[in-house]
């Protein structure tokens, strides 16, 4: 069996390398250079975490997550991972972490909630004035998302069953006959066709209108170095305590230190450049400046401009659409570290012939177990 897959983001890569695991043909189609830099999987990190507020289908679906990922590092020969633990706080009648630890009991997990009077011996780096409530689990950590992209493409390159074309933006699908047509206006033919194109599948599936691009904006910063190796064991923060949530990603391995807000902006063209200003960023660092004790010592290193691709629910969009054809929009801002898992199992409903509806229920996070 031959499939084409059309975006080379984690999930147009994670599904190739599911079908190529098996065995099968595979002709994947990036716009850009592979990794493509303007992709929303390359960026230095992104985090896993069992937390998901309401979201008991995601919350489960973590530990198959991190199942597939032990698989890949298996077939990749290294691990892009580091664990540093979740630490959730909240307040100014925010309920997520509670939330979240709520639906976490309901399926067997424990996220432990931590004595407000604690929080500054524990964590001396954060200023706890306005948490109400702040809730630990030891699980949760940070993929290294630029180079899981950048070793699954040389390992695919590797394979004799997988084409990878970069450079070569694809203009026309045909989801009826698995077709494509390249911007030169080559044909190329399959068996199934996956279209996999982060925020710009709204190019090359026009009338499909539940997704949308979300420009957004991360500040990576600089830090003094004993600074550096201190956060650099700290757990990942997620903050909904002041009028801006933030999320903190640990410099952990060396990489470097993120902060960035899960405000969808709903607004933006990922091909347009892609500048921001500290200025529009002055609500984030203000909050910064509240949490982060010596934060006058950070400074900004540099702003990364970044799509998700929004739905109106936060749910993956995974289905078959047409007679050969699926869309695979798992994003809304936290898709990648399903990545591994979604491609594993798209792979396994293409090639098995399981049941699509299942499918995408599944990936919607609407059931708890894998699609049957
Ligand atoms: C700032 C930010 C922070 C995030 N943080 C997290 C996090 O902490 N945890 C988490 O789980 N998720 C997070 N996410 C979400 C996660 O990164 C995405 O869900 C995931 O990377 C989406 O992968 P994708 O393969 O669908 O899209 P992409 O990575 O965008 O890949 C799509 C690819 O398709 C190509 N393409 C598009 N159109 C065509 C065409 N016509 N022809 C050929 N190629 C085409 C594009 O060039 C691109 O390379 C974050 C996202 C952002 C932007």
């Amino acid at each position: 069996m031959k499939t084409i897959i059309v975006g080379g983001g984690i999930m147009g890569l994670a599904t190739a390398w599911g079908l190529a695991r098996q065995g099968h043909a595979v002709e994947l189609f990036e716009q850009g250079p592979l990794p493509n830099p303007l992709a929303s999987s390359v960026d230095e990190h992104r985090l896993i975490r069992h937390p998901y507020g309401d979201h008991a289908g995601y919350a489960r679906m973590i530990d198959q997550a991190y199942a597939a990922w032990e698989l890949l590092w298996n077939d990749l020969g290294q691990r892009l991972y580091a664990a540093t633990g979740t630490l959730a706080l909240t307040g100014n009648g925010e309920s997520w972490a509670a939330r979240s630890a709520a639906t976490l009991a309901r399926i067997g997990k424990t996220m432990m909630e931590l004595p407000i009077d604690e929080l500054p011996q524990r964590f001396p780096q954060l200023d706890a004035r306005g948490v109400d409530r702040a809730f630990w689990m030891a699980s949760g950590g940070v993929l290294f998302a630029q180079d899981i992209v950048a070793a699954l493409v040389r390992h695919l390159a590797g394979r004799p069953n997988v084409a990878l074309y970069a450079h070569t933006p694809v203009r026309l699908v045909e989801l009826e006959h698995a077709r494509i047509v390249t911007d030169a206006g080559t044909q190329h033919d399959a068996d199934v066709v996956v279209v996999a194109a982060g925020a710009w599948v709204g190019r090359l599936l026009p009338t499909d209108r539940r997704l949308v691009p979300s420009r957004q904006v991360v500040i990576y910063f600089d830090l003094p170095a004993e600074q550096r190796a201190i956060w650099a064991k700290h757990p990942m923060v997620i903050d909904k305590t002041g009028d801006v949530g933030l999320y903190l990603v640990p410099p952990a391995e060396g990489r470097g230190l993120k902060i960035g807000d899960h405000v969808f902006s709903r607004t933006g063209d990922p091909s347009a450049e892609r500048q921001a200003s500290e200025e529009e960023m002055r609500p984030l660092l203000r909050r910064c400046g509240d949490l982060i004790k010596d934060f006058r010592r950070w400074r900004v290193d540099r702003l990364k401009v970044c799509f998700y691709t929004v739905t109106e629910d936060e749910r993956f969009v995974v289905e078959k659409q047409g007679a050969k054809g699926w869309l695979m929009s798992p994003c809304s801002g936290h898709g990648f570290k399903f990545g591994a898992v979604m491609g594993l199992e798209l792979a396994r409903t293409i090639a098995s012939g399981r049941d699509p509806a299942a499918h995408a229920r599944w990936a919607a996070g609407l059931e708890g177990d894998k699609p049957s």
